[in-house]
């Protein structure tokens, strides 16, 4: 008995000692998609920018596959000390309906850390994909004898929601082919294996301005600012067709209060960082506000998607599982 008063004691001694000497050893940011993709991307920009600020290293690990479910998982089961978190989107949401068999619930998975960004998306094909226009492309497809193909991220992925969507919006179909993250659909895109893919501005822009995939629209509201000459799909033809991506950061449910209130504040200054703010804007997205950078903002944007996707996807019935 007396053994166990004396953990417990020393276990609460160590408690807030941890916290405050947080962060003592290098830090781990799951990436649940493939390297080079525009999450990756994110998260590499952002782990600069809060290691800076948190004096520590933060390495980034990439862990695609099943929409981001097996990386997601992962942290999920880590230990919730704040050495290892995960960057994500709303696939977080999503995969929380499409994967029947996930072993944990979403919305009470993760200590939320804050949001980062909200990225456009772009609707993009190979760059000898004969059509010229939004509207081109669309007849292009539906006249075209063999199936176009599509590569997305997976089932729940921001491409293969994007996917749905254009299909719903044209009523047409399209083979869809999942990678790991949308870093090897661009390889393949660029290499003419596939025909189109639909992926945030952060991983398209290079690209598009180089020409080496065509672009046939942007998925928001607002052009793109370094190409503004790409309209978007609403402009372009299709009504109402709007998709942003909101990407955030999420550690284990358990976190200690004072370590997530500290990342919290690392988050929220990096996103102010002139260098990262730069380094968005180049890939054509923008930091979250302050406001939004902030644990609450996180876990209510993750438990209102996976209220908001739930009916759509059940409605469509149709699982990853
Ligand atoms: N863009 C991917 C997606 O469709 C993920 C990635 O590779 O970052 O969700």
């Amino acid at each position: 008995m007396r053994i166990w008063t004396l953990i417990t004691a020393l276990s609460m001694a160590a408690g807030p000692a941890i916290a405050q000497d947080y962060p003592a050893r290098p830090i781990t940011i799951v990436v649940p998609a493939a390297a080079g993709g525009p999450t990756d991307t994110i998260a590499r920009i952002t782990a600069q920018a809060m290691s800076k600020l948190l004096g520590q290293q933060i390495t980034i690990e990439n862990i695609g596959g099943a929409g981001g479910t097996i990386g997601t998982g992962r942290v999920v089961r880590a230990a919730p000390d704040g050495y290892t978190l995960v960057i994500y989107h709303v696939g977080l949401s999503t995969a929380a309906t499409l994967y029947r068999q996930l072993p944990y619930d979403t919305k009470t998975a993760f200590s939320s850390i804050g949001l980062i960004t909200d990225a456009p998306m772009t609707i993009i094909a190979r760059p000898d994909f004969e059509p010229n226009t939004l509207s081109e492309f669309v007849a292009y497809i539906r006249s075209r004898s063999v199936k176009t193909t599509m590569g997305n991220a997976g089932v729940g992925s921001a491409s293969h929601l994007c996917g749905m969507l254009f299909m719903s919006e044209t009523q047409l179909q399209v083979t869809t082919v999942p990678y790991r993250g949308t870093a090897p659909v661009m390889n393949d895109l660029i290499g003419k294996q596939i025909d189109m893919s639909c992926d945030q501005a952060t991983n398209t822009t290079g690209p598009i301005l180089g020409k080496l995939v065509k672009a046939y629209a942007v998925t928001t509201k607002a052009r793109l600012k370094s190409i503004p000459d790409l309209p978007t799909a609403d402009e372009a033809g299709l009504k109402g067709f709007e998709l942003g991506v909101w990407h955030g950061l999420f550690a284990p449910r358990g976190t200690p209060p004072d370590i997530v209130q500290k990342l919290s504040v690392a988050l929220k200054t990096a996103l102010k960082d002139p260098d990262l703010v730069k380094r968005f804007n180049d890939i054509n997205t923008e930091p979250m506000t302050e406001s939004r950078a902030t644990p609450e903002a996180a876990q209510h944007m993750l438990v209102s998607e996976i209220d908001r996707w739930a009916p759509i996807i059940k409605a469509a019935g149709q699982y990853a599982d």
